[in-house]
């Protein structure tokens, strides 16, 4: 079968199994293949506070120590009957079931995460807008990126579009080592705020074009870009660690696009394969709010 997305050579691309349209990442709708899934995971260790305040967020780091993963992200009851209906429609209508995905949706306070302005919807399964033109993804496909990663406590990730914070947050329930990169100045520094102030210091944000990669270069383990891109960029092809991962986007802004995961095998190897349409915003070359 023909396929657009071969970027190289020594890329495979595996045919697409496509199927229901369905609301999506993104900016608006996505034609979606569940007839997969990853085997599910033990559940994950974030520990809920025992009791909640009024006013600023809840974020309690727990008073045990620091267990063998080395880190324990923060935790909020703040919305959290609503984090969970969100995170029942994401398991009941999509069929997600990987227990550590779902926990780490149920941790991430999203209301936090995107402007005052939609914090009310903020547990809609639906794209939120974050401003600059850019959208907070749908919780359902954040759930379904980070389950393709499969992350391991330790891995390396990097996040190319930053956006609100809220992927990175979600990706900090796995491993401390999560890297994030915003090309929009101030929605990478609004977003470094907004982690650090709700205990997701662990996140290094930095402003910059994802399409060169992480700012140290890598490698990682894993990498998830959330704007679409034309091709995969070499540079993430490089990044990536042999036995590593990548979920991204790929096609243009006006024509279909469709979300890869991309495998290095220990040979270095790079095999891709598409597993839905779906619909992002554009990865951009340059920051728009640049003089
Ligand atoms: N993951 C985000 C969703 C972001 S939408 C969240 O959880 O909120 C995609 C983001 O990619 C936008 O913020 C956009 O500004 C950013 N982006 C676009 N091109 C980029 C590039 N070349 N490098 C880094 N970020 C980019």
């Amino acid at each position: 079968m023909h396929c657009p997305h071969r970027t190289s050579a020594a890329i495979r691309v595996f045919a697409a199994a496509a199927a229901v349209v369905t609301a999506c990442a993104c900016a608006a709708s996505c034609a979606e293949d569940a007839s997969e899934s990853a085997p599910d995971r033990p559940a994950g260790q974030a520990k809920r506070a025992k009791s909640e305040q009024s006013g600023q967020p809840v974020a309690e780091k727990p008073d045990e120590p620091e267990g063998e993963r080395g880190w324990s992200p923060p935790t909020f009851t703040e919305r959290q009957d609503d984090r969970d209906r969100m995170v029942r429609a994401i398991r009941d209508r999509y069929g997600l079931t990987d227990e550590q995905v779902l926990k780490a949706m149920a941790s991430v306070p999203r209301h936090e995460l995107v402007p005052d302005a939609v914090a009310r919807r903020a547990y809609e399964d639906s794209p939120l807008p974050i401003g600059y033109g850019q959208t907070i993804s749908q919780p359902y496909m954040v759930a379904e990126m980070t389950r393709r990663l499969d992350l391991g406590a330790g891995d390396r990730v990097l996040e190319v579009g930053t956006g609100s914070g809220y992927q990175a947050a979600v990706l900090a329930h796995f491993t401390r080592e999560v890297r994030t990169i915003e090309i929009v100045r101030p929605l990478a520094e609004a977003a470094r705020k907004r982690l650090d102030r709700l205990g997701y210091d662990c996140v290094e944000v930095r402003h910059g074009d994802g399409y060169h990669g992480g700012p140290d270069g890598g490698p990682f383990d894993a990498i998830i870009v959330t704007c679409a891109a034309g091709q995969i960029p070499p540079p993430l092809l490089k990044q990536l660690k042999p036995g590593g991962r990548m979920v991204i986007p790929v096609g243009g802004r006006f024509s279909v696009q469709r979300l890869m995961l991309v495998a290095k095998d220990e040979a270095g190897e790079v095999t891709s394969r598409s597993l839905m349409a779906v619909r992002f915003v554009p990865l951009l070359r340059q920051d728009p709010t640049r003089d």
